[in-house]
């Protein structure tokens, strides 16, 4: 039986609501589905303003324009990653301060933050690894007793909570993804949410290639200029047509993704006990909005031989990351200390298939593999 690591998820209505957009004559951003997708979210999550974007990717470059990030700023981060959340950043100049994971979990330490702030420090940049929430409470306590700004890279957090509250809701800035490896896709596709009322102006600006277009519609300026620096952020209303189908579906991707996390917390229940092999935790702080199940071996040797052993008999596993810190990009560039838990979730850590159509059949024989090795 073959087992893939993903397979991206059709709703049913995303050509429907395409042909839509197609039929208004207006297709470039900010058409129907636009305002439709930043509705859902504002309403829901109780966002101040959210802005579709590109991609995740793009959300968090305008991230780092909003925040005027200049060269030699210092931005703290964890070191375990996706390459976005550095180089959003380092393509402003910023100086990237890796700190390290928790033991538990590959989110950052927010104990280990507050050591590494110097004069230069502007922003932490916190990533909810696997939808599970970072301390938020104890990070807005530091980045305002430093008077810092907060940026959520909140990719894989969508509809997920910190003590009741969603995710993307703390920070100054949050950055979503709907690439079609997340739970909620369009392909390519991100949001920027703004939650700092100081900054939304700005964020238009900034995502319009640094002009006050935004205003010029809503009849506050009568002429619409280049009024700062600026990119072109906002993707055609036909991906946004397609992301509001799925986002009509969230509750019942939701339910299914998370049956099939349960499935596997059950069934492999017995690993730590037989193999010394890691399961994923949750802080009792946070949901869980069963964006991805992995395993933590015991070493990178054990994982090469998981992913192997399973490779053969057709199921396909997917580690990463590898640590930003020690990447062959950044490594000279690095100045800080050692990662030991960064490091090893970078060496053990290793997910397991997850999507919306896996089978019964399929979630029973992935146990049955991996208990079996
Ligand atoms: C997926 C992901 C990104 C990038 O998202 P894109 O939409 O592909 O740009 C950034 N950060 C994290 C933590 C991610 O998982």
């Amino acid at each position: 039986m073959k087992v893939p690591f993903n397979k991206p998820y059709m709703v049913g209505k995303e050509t429907e609501y395409i042909q839509q957009a197609v039929a208004s004559l207006k297709i470039s951003g900010d058409g129907i589905f636009t305002k439709k997708c930043h509705e859902f979210f504002e309403q829901k999550y109780a966002f101040k303003k959210c802005l579709l974007t590109t991609s995740c990717t793009d959300a968090l470059e305008m991230a780092a324009l909003l925040l005027d990030i200049q060269v030699g700023d210092e931005v703290i981060m964890p070191s375990y990653t996706f390459v976005s959340t550095a180089n959003a950043f380092v393509l402003r100049g910023a100086k990237i301060v890796f700190a390290d994971s928790q033991a538990q979990h590959p989110n950052i330490d927010a104990e280990q933050i507050e050591v590494l702030i110097t004069p230069r420090t502007k922003a932490i940049c916190v990533v909810h690894y696997a939808g599970i929430a970072c301390d938020m409470d104890r990070i807005m306590e530091i980045a305002q007793k430093y008077n810092l700004y907060v940026v959520e890279d909140a990719a894989q957090a969508i509809d997920a909570l910190y003590k009741g509250k969603p995710l993307g809701s703390f920070g100054h800035l949050a950055a979503f993804s709907f690439h079609e490896t997340k739970n909620i896709i369009s392909g390519e596709g991100g949001m920027l949410v703004v939650n700092d009322e100081k900054l939304i102006k700005q964020a238009e600006i900034i995502r319009e290639k640094g002009t006050n277009r935004s205003a010029f519609f809503r009849g506050e300026v009568d002429k619409y200029n280049w009024v700062a620096l600026g990119s072109s952020f906002l993707p055609s209303d036909i991906i946004a047509a397609f992301l509001f189908a799925q986002l009509e579906s969230l509750e019942r991707i939701q339910a299914k993704r998370k049956y099939i996390w349960e499935q596997y917390a059950q069934g492999l229940q017995d690993l730590p006990k037989n193999k010394g092999i890691g399961l994923p935790t949750v802080p009792a702080y946070s949901s869980n909005n069963v964006h991805l199940f992995y395993l933590v071996c015991k070493d990178l040797a054990q994982r090469d031989a998981l992913i192997l052993y399973c490779k053969e008999r057709e199921i396909n596993l997917v580690f990463h990351y590898l640590s930003l810190h020690k990447s062959p990009f950044y490594s000279s560039k690095y100045e800080g200390g050692k990662l030991p838990n960064t490091d090893r979730f970078s060496d053990c850590l290793v997910r397991l298939p997850l999507f919306y159509e896996m089978t019964d059949q399929q979630i029973a024989y992935v146990i049955e593999t991996i208990n079996q090795f």
